[in-house]
């Protein structure tokens, strides 16, 4: 069921996008991790906008 309400879409995209992915080993991080929870590595980046969410 395709979800129309920009509000709602707002909401879910910030939830979903608030994350910080390990370019070592690709695991997804809580927003506030300082290093990856798998491999300990301090190599996180932010999860990219628009990538893989659809309207
Ligand atoms: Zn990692």
């Amino acid at each position: 069921m395709p979800v129309s309400d920009p509000e709602k879409i707002a909401i879910v995209e910030a939830r979903v996008l608030n994350k910080l992915v390990c370019r070592n080993c690709g695991a997804l991080n809580p927003p506030g991790a300082k290093k990856c929870r798998r491999c300990k590595s301090k190599n996180l980046r932010p999860k990219k906008k628009g990538s893989g969410f659809k309207k």
